[in-house]
């Protein structure tokens, strides 16, 4: 069986330059905490704890005094960095710079409508740490939807900015895109477009690998996709390898590999998320080569 290893697969840029970031400040001896777990992975997370690496959570950080905290790639609100001030936490800020420029758009777009009435909506999942350092751009006033829920309290007769989390899938946000479009006419405005603005805020890191991962998937007889259960970039494009070839298995160590999943086939892929180190996913590839098939 030939094995292949997807080249695009593992860390984002945005998330490698988190754990660099936090990989130095270990390496040169300080004490850090990183506010939530600083990739949706925990075979990782747990290498970086064996270096020193505390995740600590909000309750914590409001305890916290005089100390370094590391932001992730995901962002946090403004009020994270108001807490951080009045305890003197020095913030090492590891939040993605395509992130960064989301919560900026979001911030000087909320500034500018909220006096005329106007809405910012963002496309994103309830709860995520992404989506709630958006939300606070707009001190907590945008409308979170996942394209179901919320939609009833968007006043749709009025501007509407809709902004979407950085890895949610294009498809699904076009398809609200147009959901909201339709939404617009039914309130008799003839051309929706000049109520609603459509920001095209999906990260191409993540966008880019789907009609990649797509064909990857559909070479090979067996995938292997590698990922954190938590990581919702990975469970969208664990989806994705699903929907095409359905011998697609999702694990999460090397320990979740079954031999007999391979058991007559030729080719197996091996890939992963943006937040998937390259260093598993070649761990699992080893772990597939011993079985000799
Ligand atoms: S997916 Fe994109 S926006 Fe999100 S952390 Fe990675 S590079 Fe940044």
């Amino acid at each position: 069986m030939v094995i292949e290893i997807d080249e695009n697969s593992g860390f984002c840029f945005g998330v490698r330059n988190a754990v660099e970031t936090a990989e130095k400040a270990l390496m040169a001896g300080e004490k850090i905490f990183s506010l939530g777990q600083i990739v949706h992975n925990d075979i990782e997370v747990e290498r970086l704890s064996k270096m020193g690496l505390k995740t600590i959570d909000y309750d914590e950080f409001r305890r916290l005094r005089d100390c370094k905290v590391l932001i992730r790639a995901h962002g946090e609100p403004p009020e994270t960095y108001r807490i951080a001030k009045e305890n003197g936490i020095t913030i090492i800020d590891a939040t993605c710079p395509i992130v960064k420029r989301l919560q900026q758009k979001i911030r000087q777009t909320w500034e500018e409508i909220k006096i005329k009435g106007g809405q910012v909506v963002i496309y994103g999942k309830p709860g995520h740490a992404e989506v709630l350092g958006l939300i606070g751009q707009t001190d907590n006033n945008a409308i979170l939807t996942d394209g179901e829920i919320n939609l009833d309290r968007i006043d749709f007769r009025k501007e509407i900015h809709l902004f979407s989390q950085t890895t949610m899938n294009p498809e699904a946000y076009e398809a609200l895109a147009e959901k909201m479009r339709k939404k617009i006419k039914e309130y008799g405005a003839p051309d929706p477009g000049k109520l609603l603005t459509v920001h095209r805020t999906i990260c191409t890191q993540v966008s880019h690998r789907q009609p990649h991962l797509e064909s990857f998937a559909r070479s090979h007889d067996i995938i292997i996709f590698v990922s954190g259960k938590e990581s919702s970039n990975g469970k969208m494009l664990f989806s994705i390898c699903k929907n095409v070839n359905p011998e697609s298995y999702f694990v999460s160590s090397p320990g979740d590999i079954k031999k007999e999943w391979f058991i007559g086939k030729q080719k197996a892929g091996i890939c992963g998320a943006t937040s998937t180190p390259g260093w598993l996913i070649r761990k699992v590839s080893e772990v597939i080569s011993s079985f000799n098939i």
